[in-house]
Order: C-alpha cells, then sequence, then structure tokens
C-alpha cells in the first residue's frame, strides 16, 4: 500500500521513522518537515517553428531555517509538484547533514529536453529564471538553484546571465546560482562533485571493518565489484572514481538496456561510445542485456542507482543481489524496498549523505562567488615559497638533496586542491557522525538511514530553537 503513496509522503516515512528515536516536541518536527513555501506558473515558449507552447514550472522552498535555500533544478517529463517538494525536502535534510547552511529547495520544467533545440532550452531557461525573479524565488540570499537531472552548466550560464541582466548593480549577484562554467563564476570540481562525494563516501564506508565482516565482504573499496544504474553525470563519475579507487565496475545500465562485464568496464571507452553513437547498446567489451530493469539485480558487491527515484521498489527488491546500495540519486529507494533490503542484510547508504557532494561543491562555489576571489589565489604562491625554504634548510641541514619527485608534493593548494580536500572531509565527517549516532542509539532499528534523519532532524530542531522564532 505504501508504495502507491506520493514521493512527498515516502520522504516523510523516512522522516517519521526516525523522528520516533528523538524527543523533540511533534509542533516542532511538523514545521520541520512541512514545505515552507512552493510556486507553481506556467509560461509561454515560441518554438523555432513558430510554434506557441505552454509549459509548466515549479520552484519550492522546503525550509527557511538557513538561508538562502538551495537545491537543483531539473528538466524531466515525471517533474510535479508533489516532485519538487519532496526534492527539496531531502535537500534540507541533506544540507543540515553535511554542516551546509542552507535550508533545502528544488525546481523543475515538466519537459523531455532531448525534444527542444538548444536555442529553445535556452528560452525556456531565461524565461524560468525571470519567473523566479518575479516571485523572489532567486537571489545570492533567498534561493540558489544548481544542477539536477536533466540540466547543467548551460543552463546554469543562462540562469545567471539572466538574474544578472535584471540586477546589475548588485555585487552579490553573481552566487544566485551554482554549477556555472569555469569560466562564468563557477569552480574547479563542482561538474565532478557529486560523483566524487560518491566514490569518497563509499571508500570512507568499506574502510569499517566490522560493518563490512557483518555483510561478507573484505575492507576496503579495493577490488569490490560495482553496478551502476544511469550514466549521466552523477553515474558517469561516481564510475571513474571509483575506477580510479581500484573499484571494479562491472554493469552500467541506461534506459535502453545494460552493459556487462565481469571482469570490469573501461568508463572512459563506455563514455566515448556513448557520446559517439548516444547509447551504450552493444558496446563492444561487454554483454548487452536488453531489459534496463536488469541491471539493478546484476551480481556485484555496490549497487549504485544514480538515475532517478522510485527505483527499487517492493517489487524488484527481493532480486537485488548487491550487500550495499549506494544511493547516489535521490530518493531511489522506497520506503518498503528499504525494509526488504535490510532484512536481507544490505547495508543501505543514503542519499542524504552519498550524494551530498553536489551541495556541499555548490556551497563553495557560492562561498568563492561572494568572496569575490578564487581559493588558492592569495596563498598559494606563498605556501609554495616557505615549504621549498623548508625543503632547502633540510637539505642543508642534513645533505640530502630531494628528488624531483619529492618536490612534486611541494606546491602550494590550489583550487582543485582545496575543493576536493573539502568535499573529502566533508564525507568522512559526515559518515562517522552518522556511525556514532548508530553506535550511540545501539540497535538495528536505527540503521545508516534513520541515523542520518536523527542526525539532520536535530541539526535543525537546535537552529529552529536557537533561533527563537516561536513567539
Ligand atoms: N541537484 C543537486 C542535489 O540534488 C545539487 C544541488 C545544489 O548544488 O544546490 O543535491
Amino acid at each position: 500500500m505504501s508504495e502507491s503513496l506520493s514521493f512527498f509522503k515516502k520522504v516523510n516515512q523516512n522522516f517519521d521513522y526516525a523522528a520516533q528515536f528523538t524527543d523533540h516536541p511533534t509542533g516542532l518536527l511538523d514545521q520541520i518537515k512541512i514545505c515552507n513555501s512552493s510556486c507553481h506558473f506556467t509560461f509561454p515558449i515560441k518554438r523555432d517553428n513558430g510554434d506557441i507552447e505552454t509549459l509548466h514550472g515549479w520552484r519550492a522552498e522546503h525550509s527557511h531555517h538557513q538561508l538562502p535555500t538551495k537545491g537543483g533544478i531539473r528538466y524531466s517529463t515525471l517533474v510535479n509538484e508533489d516532485e519538487i517538494m519532496a526534492l527539496a525536502a531531502l535537500m534540507t535534510y541533506k544540507c543540515a547533514l553535511v554542516d551546509i547552511p542552507f535550508g533545502g529547495a528544488k525546481g523543475g520544467i515538466q519537459l523531455d529536453r532531448n525534444e527542444y533545440s538548444d536555442t529553445e532550452l535556452e528560452r525556456i531557461t531565461r524565461r524560468y529564471t525571470y519567473e523566479l525573479i518575479q516571485k523572489n524565488y532567486i537571489g545570492p540570499g533567498i534561493d540558489v538553484p544548481a544542477p539536477d537531472f536533466g540540466t547543467g552548466e548551460d543552463e546554469m550560464a543562462w540562469i545567471f546571465d539572466t538574474y544578472i541582466t535584471m540586477s546589475p548593480d548588485k555585487l552579490d549577484a553573481i552566487a544566485c546560482v551554482t554549477g556555472k562554467p569555469i569560466n562564468q563564476n563557477g569552480i574547479e570540481g563542482r561538474k565532478e562533485a557529486t560523483g566524487r562525494g560518491v566514490a569518497f563516501g563509499l571508500e570512507e564506508v568499506c574502510n569499517y571493518a566490522d560493518d563490512m565482516k557483518n555483510i561478507g565482504l573484505e575492507t576496503g573499496i579495493q577490488g569490490k565489484t560495482v553496478a551502476i544504474q544511469g550514466f549521466g553525470n552523477v553515474g558517469y563519475h561516481a564510475a571513474k572514481f571509483l575506477f580510479e579507487k581500484d573499484a571494479i565496475v562491472v554493469g552500467i545500465s541506461e534506459i535502453d538496456g545494460v552493459v556487462y562485464n565481469p571482469k570490469g568496464i573501461d568508463i572512459d571507452k563506455l563514455s566515448d561510445y556513448s557520446k559517439e553513437n548516444a547509447t551504450i547498446r552493444n558496446f563492444p567489451d561487454a554483454i548487452y542485456i536488453e531489459n534496463p530493469n536488469e541491471g539493478l539485480e546484476l551480481e556485484c558487491d555496490i549497487l549504485i542507482p544514480a538515475a532517478l527515484e522510485n527505483q527499487i521498489t517492493e517489487e524488484n527488491a527481493p532480486r537485488i543481489k548487491a550487500r550495499i546500495i549506494g544511493e547516489a540519486a535521490n530518493g531511489p529507494t522506497t520506503f518498503k524496498a528499504h525494509s526488504i533490503l535490510k532484512e536481507k542484510g544490505a547495508l543501505i547508504i543514503p542519499d542524504t549523505y552519498l550524494n551530498a557532494g553536489g551541495v556541499t561543491v555548490s556551497y563553495f562555489e557560492w562561498l568563492r562567488n561572494l568572496s569575490h576571489v578564487r581559493f588558492g589565489r592569495i596563498g598559494k604562491r606563498f605556501e609554495e615559497t616557505t615549504y621549498n625554504a623548508m625543503l632547502r634548510a633540510v637539505e642543508n641541514a642534513t645533505g640530502y638533496q630531494f628528488t624531483d619527485t619529492e618536490r612534486m608534493i611541494v606546491h602550494g593548494a590550489d583550487e582543485t586542491d582545496l575543493v576536493n580536500s573539502g568535499l573529502q572531509d566533508t564525507m568522512i565527517n559526515a559518515y562517522q557522525e552518522i556511525r556514532e549516532i548508530q553506535l550511540q542509539y545501539g540497535i538495528p532499528e536505527v540503521d545508516c538511514r534513520a541515523a542520518a534523519f536523527i542526525n539532520a532532524i536535530d541539526k535543525i530542531a537546535h537552529s529552529y530553537l536557537q533561533l527563537g522564532i516561536f513567539p
């Protein structure tokens, strides 16, 4: 029965389940859970052939306990108000969990982006932004969009340009959206961030020897077999960075089928192939399986749903073989499917934690935009000079000559170094907090998802109480 619930209700099932372990007053819990505001609008666009079409767009701001609110904008035919509110809620919990000082938001337009030309997409995005400006649903201190399913750097550049054109004298206007191209005030590593965060997160998860033993796996990410659903920005980068950590990516599924090779798939070759052919079908170095649903049921250690919500359900959960489910997508596992997987002894690493890398690096981009300076710009050269002086002092004192390779490690941190280490630190700390909560409760009922929710709820409750917002 629960499977027919709306997506937002499914998110709230997870919230309610975790909230029972906290002692916050019901009224406060209700305030945390509810979506503070949402806005539906329709607007016309002119197609390239002159036809006029009406589109539906939404933006939901789930929680204003921290400002600005933050969350992506998706272009998909499945977009509707309930989905946007559910995703906005997940953003609230995700930001709280990884200590990003934002409330949660999400937006979207109901369309299939493949049916529109680039110029049409630009007109649509600019018009959508104009609607957001009119309704006060965008601004560096109000609500800051980012990429999500079906959008990327181009859309963010158009949003940025539209916003800045409408507010030319606002010094901080460049922080109105994140995920912008690097040469348009974006930040190094944002594009890769969600996938990189997934890899950092899973690496940390696999380092806990006891947890791995409980599910019958060796400690460490090396050698773990991985299957990924979705080969978009998140799926591709998760695959790439896991491969770099010596995991073996055995299966990738897309909407039109699955490629499978138990010995491992070359991710960059597959990416080139899929760009050339607009499909992964018949990729030469793998077995091709027509039915995309079978991608979730492959023999593997780690399954990573990296596409859309509600993919692992009561229906297919009993057939899933993976021991670890790493949720790179938002809301890929239904509440009932979660229970089934848990009963089978799988370790479920929840979306609110595992895909938080995107918003983490968005936060870094927002900070960079507000400070109007690239990270590393001021200190890099100074650090390098200092480290070199130290090496020379050691050489002089000991007579040892450092090799060129040894000298390579002596460099000042640039933006990429700082972003990646900040992201890694965030993912490690957040998982340690989740594990501590699990240990503190010491009962199987508080699994990883419940612990993540408890942590987020506690932090948001604390923030509300500190603000003293209750008159
Ligand atoms: N759309 C991404 C998410 O769901 C990123 C949001 C952001 O960067 O604001 O987490």
